[in-house]
């Protein structure tokens, strides 16, 4: 029978490959909440609506209903590309500068609602791994199995750093640690944090662990 598998926790730490790798094996869908509100960033910055890190709240959320967002199944990646308004973002929203702000926007409330309802929809006839931070907690909160994923910041950091690497993007190691501290932060520092374990989430620290033991940890459950 398919369930609905809540994969929250810190970022970098591995969510999204791991989550990405179950779907493929159990054929669920698979679907990337970050990368969500990655794209609602990418959407302000490209209305100037998001200068030094400020959000022009008011006007973002004015316009949110001019938002729209989509997955389309990549066949070359085996997985979801996000679409903005009807074009692939799925490149754009990688980059260090939509890191840099996706917090201070995913900090809104509106957002959040609207993107928590596109959520629900996409899970509505389960079979699906979703990844973010509040799926257990709020997106489904009755989800048959929830994961709680965390490792070390400077893991995080030294993992984030050598993605973005072979990326091509320039930068150092200490800017990377910066940037995982203070979405660390933001995350979980404020009220309605959307960063905090489900009661019946099962943590995982996998600072230690291979890819492939935390896919066969979560896959195991899966199927109990
Ligand atoms: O998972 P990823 O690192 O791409 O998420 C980017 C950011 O989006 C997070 O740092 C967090 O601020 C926000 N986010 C969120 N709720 C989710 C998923 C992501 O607030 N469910």
């Amino acid at each position: 029978k398919p369930i609905v598998i809540a994969i929250d926790g810190h970022s970098s730490t591995g969510k999204s490959t791991v989550a990405k790798k179950l779907a493929k094996e159990l054929k669920y869908k698979y679907v990337d909440t970050g990368a969500m509100y990655r794209a609602v960033t990418l959407f302000a910055m490209r209305n100037n609506w998001l200068q030094n890190g400020e959000v022009n709240e008011s006007k973002l959320v004015e316009n949110l209903s001019s938002i729209e967002i989509n997955f389309e199944y990549n066949p070359e990646a085996g997985t979801n590309d996000v679409i903005l308004n009807g074009e692939n973002v799925e490149d754009e929203i990688r980059a260090m500068e939509v890191s840099e702000n996706v917090s201070s926007v995913a900090k809104i409330d509106e957002v959040r609602k609207k993107l928590v309802q596109i959520q629900k929809q996409l899970g509505d006839d389960k079979g699906v791994v979703m990844d973010g931070r509040d799926i257990g907690t709020v997106v489904f909160p009755e989800a048959e199995l929830k994961i709680f994923m965390t490792a070390s910041a400077d893991i995080r950091a030294q993992r984030r750093y050598k993605e973005l690497k072979e990326k091509g993007e320039d930068l150092t190691f200490e800017e990377v640690l910066k940037n995982v501290r203070h979405r660390d932060e933001v995350d979980s520092n404020r009220e309605n944090s959307p960063l905090v374990k489900a009661k019946d989430a099962i943590k995982i620290d996998n600072s230690h662990m291979s890819q492939e033991e935390q896919f066969e940890t979560i896959l195991n459950l899966a199927k109990e």
